[in-house]
């Protein structure tokens, strides 16, 4: 195409180029060719135009659409922080419309403590226009508080001017996490710094990884590293690492006491040694052990151990003493009362009368030292002789028991009845002894009634209760634990006699069978004297 030709057609667009000359020109069908090319071009461009539009209109609404509800909150923000546009998740963010927060400052939204981090972050985005990020938090209208990411960048807005673009991402569900993780730490620091546990974590190996800081026998640097070779005596070691790899060979927790040397002196511990697994939970990464000083306990329970035999010894002593000496007493005290019976049956009545008192006194002493000695002599025989235990019919035993009685019953016109008894293992001389002393008491301290006396026995769940009741004088419970003890009576020898060994006779023989003994009673109601046989 000629110059000239472009240069016509040009011309006759910008109307330069007069008609009545284009009619006559030669090129006349080059120039209108020309302009054909020209409109086709133009169409092209117009086409392009369009597609263009719908382009910018396509990626507008995708910005758009991007810019307010991608979950994070974009702002532009001016350097003194006040906000020059932000999205609609920004809006949501700081709990407000949109319409009510553009060029407002940010400052009311943040929490307290955010507030300086937000100026700060602010200098520093604008002073060296790198990107920078921080955490900030808002207060939102329930009190309740988020947290958010910021990251931030300076750029030119379209007046040229220089603006913080912020971006903010919220990690509430992140810091709660994180907040929750910490609590725990502190919760699970707190808990062991005030234990007595030692806690422990070894690799596959047995090597130290982790102890916990609060224990005063090793320090981290002593033990981090190291196995239980380094810490203890050979045998304790080995002891250790055997628990340690029983554990890690099994996949299952070993718990043991272990007794260790450590500083040339005996400790104790509660050891429990768990296999520990990696951060998934999948692999066994070594173990964790946690040990509790119960050196103490054990001392307490040695010294308990030691007094408790050293009390059986020396109660064995008392018993072998009053054993003695109440059997040895019996001979010269035979002896006495035998000469002073003597006296009084062949000088009565032939003395004065100060001499028959004398005698009277004499034989009544006698006497009453001699049951004295009886009882006595009873009471240490339970605890000496070993318990001889043989299948019992208890209807059995209280018939016999009646028959040893039977002056007594006949004296005082006692009524005694029983209901239907168990049979059990018990020991028949003790037994027999024990009823004994029961329903003789409850004929002796009878009133004014004639004595009812009423035995019966309930299976109760692994033992059975026994009562003897009866419509005697009673006893004020304030005085019930006492009649219990040896030659604690509740009443001068003139008015009921007896030596006060009856009732720890029969305490020491019910628990001797592994039972209890007690009373329930009133003053001048009866009693019943309950005690139990296990089964
Ligand atoms: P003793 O019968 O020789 O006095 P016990 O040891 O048998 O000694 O009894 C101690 C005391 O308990 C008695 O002195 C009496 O005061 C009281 N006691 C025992 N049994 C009865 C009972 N069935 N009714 C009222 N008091 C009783």
């Amino acid at each position: 195409m000629s110059h000239s030709i472009r240069h016509k057609a040009e011309a006759l667009l910008r109307d330069d180029y007069p008609l009545e000359d284009l009619v006559k020109d030669k090129d006349l069908p080059k120039i209108l060719h020309e302009l054909r090319v020209h409109q086709i071009e133009l169409e092209l461009q117009n086409e392009e135009l369009i597609r263009t539009q719908q382009e910018l209109a396509t990626a507008q609404k995708k910005y758009f659409d991007l810019y307010n509800f991608a979950p994070v909150g974009y702002f532009t923000l001016d350097r003194s922080g006040v906000i020059l546009d932000l999205n609609l998740i920004g809006a949501e963010i700081l709990g407000r419309e949109k319409g009510r927060l553009v060029n407002k400052p940010m400052l009311p939204h943040l929490s307290p403590e955010a507030r300086p981090v937000f100026f700060h972050h602010l200098d520093v985005v604008y002073d060296t226009e790198t990107r920078q990020s921080c955490e900030l938090s808002f207060k939102n209208l329930t009190g309740a508080k988020t947290y958010f990411l910021a990251e931030s960048v300076v750029a030119q807005d379209s007046n040229g001017q220089s603006v913080c673009r912020m971006v903010m991402t919220d990690i509430t569900w992140r810091k709660e996490a994180e907040k929750a993780l910490r609590k725990g730490e502190e919760r699970f620091r707190i808990a062991l710094l005030n234990s007595p546990v030692f806690v422990t974590e070894q690799d596959q190996n047995l090597r130290y990884i982790w102890i916990h800081n609060s224990h005063r026998t090793f320090s981290t640097s002593d033990v981090i590293g190291k196995t239980d070779a380094v810490l203890f005596s050979d045998a304790d070691a080995t002891m250790l690492t055997n628990l340690k790899r029983q554990a890690l060979e099994t996949g299952q927790m070993v718990h043991r006491e272990i007794k260790v040397t450590l500083n040339n002196e005996p400790r104790y511990y509660d050891l429990t040694i768990e296999p520990a697994y990696d951060g998934l939970g999948h692999q066994l990464s070594g173990v964790l052990c946690a040990y509790v000083d119960i050196t103490h306990v054990k001392e307490v329970e040695d010294a308990l151990r030691t007094s408790a035999e050293e009390l059986k010894r020396s109660n064995a002593e008392l018993e072998q003493f009053a054993y003695v000496a109440s059997h040895d007493l019996q001979e010269p005290l035979r002896m006495i009362s035998g000469y002073v019976q003597l006296l009084e049956r062949r000088y009565k009545g032939q003395l004065d009368p100060d001499a028959d008192e004398f005698i009277f006194y004499a034989v009544d002493g006698a006497k009453r030292m001699q049951s004295l000695i009886h009882d006595l002599l009873a009471l240490s025989r339970i605890g000496r002789r070993e318990r001889v235990v043989s299948e019992v019919n208890f209807n059995q035993l209280i018939e016999q028991v009646l028959i040893n009685l039977q002056v007594t019953i006949e004296q005082s016109q006692a009524a005694v009845t029983y209901d239907p008894l168990p049979t059990l293992m018990v020991d028949p001389t003790q037994l027999t002894q024990l009823f004994q002393n029961l329903i003789g008491n409850a004929i002796k301290f009878c009133s004014d009634r004639l004595p009812e006396v009423y035995i019966s026995a309930r299976q109760q769940a692994d033992h059975w209760l026994f009562s003897v009741r009866d419509n005697g004088i009673g006893i004020p419970p304030a005085q019930q634990d006492r009649i219990f003890m040896i030659f604690q009576r509740l009443h001068g020898r003139g008015e009921y006699p007896g030596t006060g060994i009856g009732l720890a006779i029969c305490k020491k023989i019910v628990e001797r069978h592994g039972g209890t003994i007690w009373v329930e009673s009133q003053a001048d109601q009866g009693s019943v004297f309950y005690f139990t046989i296990p089964q």
